[in-house]
Order: structure tokens, then C-alpha cells, then sequence
């Protein structure tokens, strides 16, 4: 430890809707638990986003508060949406906060690392042999695309209503986070499979040709094309033939929540969304579970909190270069899975729950706290050098721990 003053990382909360106060509460505190862990601190500033948003200010997002979030050193979301917003031809919608904030913070690229706990294989419902090793990244380019194209709207014509959506990428939106892709891959198992359907959209055709033209400067990546239909049934198929996987804006929104299936719960997994922009610390980053903001369950001590504290380690390796701290809450997150710690989302309707201990979001977050604070947690997590094969038994179960995002080679 040095002896000047401690780092203190400025981090904005948008805790949301629903579940997302429960969840972005229990990263919190295990966050609080890695910084009195490894000598450093929180300065910490919340944000009112999304259908709170809407309620008390009228608006998803204020433009300030987009801004005041861009000054932070990294993001932490909980999640936005709910019964009381979703009428989808609302002019204020919560979903528009998510748009603000990827949009306006040039987050860019939206990382999903995919493995399965051993511990978790029951709760998946593909069958065991098939989990074995699964262990990906799906890239997703998250600001253009359909979901940013222009016109899209409904017309009256004389023929009736017609709609029209508008597919658009740029070179250089596709150059960005193919690039990206390929030095994740590189610091990965080193294969890059690129997702389009070039044998109908011309933004496919564009895609495939920035690939390739990007590939010259990678060469220890393996690259292989695949259309989006045939990938997605290639994901429940052989999932863990898959190392990185980039692809456009919707073809990876619906990837990316196929894939989550394989974890067994939506409960499980984190994201990142990176732009290419430093602080002092990392790469400016927001990060958040994937799953919504499950209102059926909020505020009732249910919500399984794991994802969005994974969400953090993400956010402590990438945003703020804290690896040691990121690899204790990976490793005390296997920790707590390993000794029998379930939310009622990981035990399956007909698993006899004999033997494991079911347990609430402050439950889950208690024995994650516990087990950080206990040396061994530190010796758990997914710590294979960026590129290397590992092979031994350990190596093995170490490779599937929770969020074995080895994802070293990110410059
Ligand atoms: P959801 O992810 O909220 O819930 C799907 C199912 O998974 C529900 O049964 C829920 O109880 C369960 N679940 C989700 N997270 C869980 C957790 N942490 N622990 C235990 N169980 C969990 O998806 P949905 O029901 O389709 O959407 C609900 C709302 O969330 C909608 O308003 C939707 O628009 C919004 N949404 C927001 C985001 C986001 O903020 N990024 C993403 C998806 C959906």
C-alpha cells in the first residue's frame, strides 16, 4: 500500500426502476466491501432515471443529468421500465434514458460475457454435456443501427398505413467496434466470429468488409463469418464453440438474450458498455445487468443481486484498473455459489432445494460480503492469462467460474 492519499473514484448510480434499487443497492455494498479491501474509496452521486424519471421531472433522462453522469468515472445502472410506463406510443417512454445515455456518452460498444457456474448446470435448461466450457463474449454495436436510424415512423398513405425503419451504419461505426472485437479476441482464445446476414442487407455486406479489412491487423485471431440465423441456432447447439462474437445493434440485442439462457437465470449476468474514452483510471464505461426491472418481484428482497455485482467487478477492471478487487468479487461470487447460496430465480421448479441455502438479495449479499473479506476469495476467480489455453482440472473450473471475462488484452 502507498503511503499518499487513498484513490477516490467518483461513481454515478442510476439505480432505475422495479428491481434495480435492490440490485444497484447490493453492488453498492459489496463495492464498499472491496474498496475498505483494497485501500481505495467512493465518492458516489445517484441519478433519477427512467420511469422515476418520468414521474418526477417528465422526462427519462435530464439533459444535465446525462451530462453530470459523463463526469463521472464510470456508471453503475440498475435497470429502467415497468407496468406503469409501457404503453409503447407514449411520446416518454423509460427506455429513452438508456437511448441518452448510450447515445450521448458514445458507449458504443455493449460487452455480454457468457459462462456457467458449475454449481449453475441444473439451472440451465439446455442439458449438461452442452454447457461443458461455454464461455463467451457477444459484442454488440449499441448506437447506431435500426434502433437509431432515421425515418422510423408510421405513415397513411392511400394504400392504408405503411411503417418504415431505417437500417444505417457508417464505416466508421462498424470500424470502431470491430476493432475493439478483435483486440478482445486476441486477449481471449483468439477466435472472432463476425454475425450479419450479408446475403440480404447491404449494411451486412459493408460489415463483412470492414472485417475484413481489419483482420490484416490482427493475425494471431482466427475470424469466421456467420449469418445471424444460422449463429443463433449454432448458440444452443454447440455454444461453447463460440469465443468472441461481434455483431450489429439488433442482431446482438437478440443474441446476446438467447445466450443469457445458457447461465441458467437472467439473475447472473453483467454488461459493460464502453465508448473509447479514458479517465485518469480506465475506459468511461456504464454498467448494468442484463436483465430488466422485474417488477413482479421488486422491493421484496427477492431480486438475485449477482449480476449487477459482477456489473461492478466489470466496472473496477475496466473503468477504474482495480483487477485485484474485480477477481475478489468474482471469486467470492463462485465462493458463495460453491457453498450452496441460491436467490429462488437458481433453483429450478422441480429441484429439490435440499442443500442449498435460499436466500434473498441481502442474504446473497451478505455471503458475497463475507466472502470477500476472506483471503481466500482473491485465489478464486477466472485468472488465466489473457490468450493462454488452460488445461488442468483447476485451470478448468476456474475457466467456468462466473464472468471468466478474460478480457486482459483490452487496451
Ligand atoms: P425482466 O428481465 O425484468 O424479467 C423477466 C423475468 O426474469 C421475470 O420473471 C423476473 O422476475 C425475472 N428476473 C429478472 N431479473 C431478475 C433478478 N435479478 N432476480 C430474479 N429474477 C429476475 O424482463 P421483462 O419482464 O420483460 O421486463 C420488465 C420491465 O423491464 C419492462 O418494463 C421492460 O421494458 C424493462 N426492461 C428494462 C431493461 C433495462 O433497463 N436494461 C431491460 C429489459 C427489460
Amino acid at each position: 500500500m502507498t503511503d499518499g492519499p487513498l484513490p477516490v473514484y467518483r461513481i454515478a448510480t442510476i439505480p432505475g426502476d422495479g428491481v434495480g434499487p435492490d440490485v444497484v443497492g447490493a453492488a453498492r455494498r459489496v463495492l464498499e466491501g472491496a474498496a475498505t479491501a483494497f485501500g481505495f474509496g467512493f465518492d458516489w452521486f445517484e441519478i433519477t432515471a427512467g420511469g422515476i424519471g418520468i414521474d418526477t421531472y417528465g422526462v427519462a433522462i435530464r439533459a444535465e443529468d446525462v451530462a453530470a453522469a459523463g463526469t463521472a468515472d464510470a456508471i453503475l445502472l440498475g435497470a429502467v421500465g415497468g407496468p406503469r410506463w409501457d404503453d409503447p406510443n407514449a411520446a416518454v417512454r423509460p427506455e429513452q434514458a438508456l437511448f441518452a445515455l448510450r447515445g450521448g456518452l458514445e458507449l458504443f460498444a455493449n460487452l455480454r460475457p457468457v459462462t456457467v457456474h458449475p454449481a449453475l448446470v441444473p439451472s440451465s435448461p439446455l442439458r449438461p454435456e452442452l454447457l461443458d466450457g461455454v464461455d463467451l463474449l457477444i459484442v454488440r454495436e449499441l448506437t447506431s443501427g435500426l434502433y437509431f436510424g432515421r425515418p422510423s415512423e408510421e405513415r397513411r398513405t392511400a394504400d392504408g398505413r405503411v411503417a418504415v425503419d431505417t437500417l444505417w451504419y457508417t464505416e466508421a461505426e462498424i470500424r470502431r467496434v470491430v476493432r475493439l472485437a478483435f483486440e478482445l479476441a486476441r486477449g481471449r482464445r483468439g477466435k472472432l466470429t463476425s454475425v450479419d446476414k450479408a446475403n440480404v442487407l447491404a449494411t451486412s455486406r459493408l460489415w463483412r468488409k470492414v472485417v475484413e479489412e481489419e483482420r490484416p491487423a490482427f493475425p494471431e485471431v482466427e475470424v469466421g463469418h456467420q449469418l445471424v440465423d444460422s449463429c443463433a441456432m449454432l448458440l444452443v447447439r454447440q455454444p461453447a464453440a463460440f469465443d468472441v462474437l461481434v455483431t450489429e445493434n439488433l442482431f446482438g440485442d437478440i443474441l446476446s438474450d438467447e445466450a443469457s439462457v445458457l447461465a441458467g437465470s437472467l439473475g447472473m449476468l453483467p454488461s459493460a458498455s464502453l465508448g473509447e474514452r479514458r479517465t485518469a483510471h480506465g475506459r468511461f464505461g456504464l454498467y448494468e445487468p442484463i436483465h430488466g426491472s422485474a417488477p413482479d418481484i421488486a422491493g421484496r428482497d427477492l431480486a438475485n443481486p449477482l449480476a449487477t455485482i459482477l456489473s461492478a467487478a466489470m466496472l473496477l477492471r475496466w473503468s477504474l484498473g482495480q483487477e485485484p478487487a474485480a477477481r475478489a468479487i468474482e471469486g467470492a461470487v463462485g465462493a458463495t455459489l460453491d457453498d450452496g447460496y441460491r436467490t429462488r430465480d437458481l433453483v429450478p421448479a422441480a429441484t429439490d432445494a435440499g442443500g442449498l441455502r435460499v436466500v434473498g438479495t441481502a442474504g446473497m449479499t451478505d455471503a458475497v460480503i463475507e466472502r470477500l473479506g476472506r483471503g481466500s476469495a482473491g485465489q478464486r476467480p477466472s485468472d488465466r492469462d489473457a490468450g493462454s489455453s488452460s488445461s488442468s482440472a483447476d485451470d478448468e473450473a476456474i475457466a467456468t467460474i462466473v464472468v471468466a471475462d478474460t478480457l486482459l488484452g483490452l487496451p
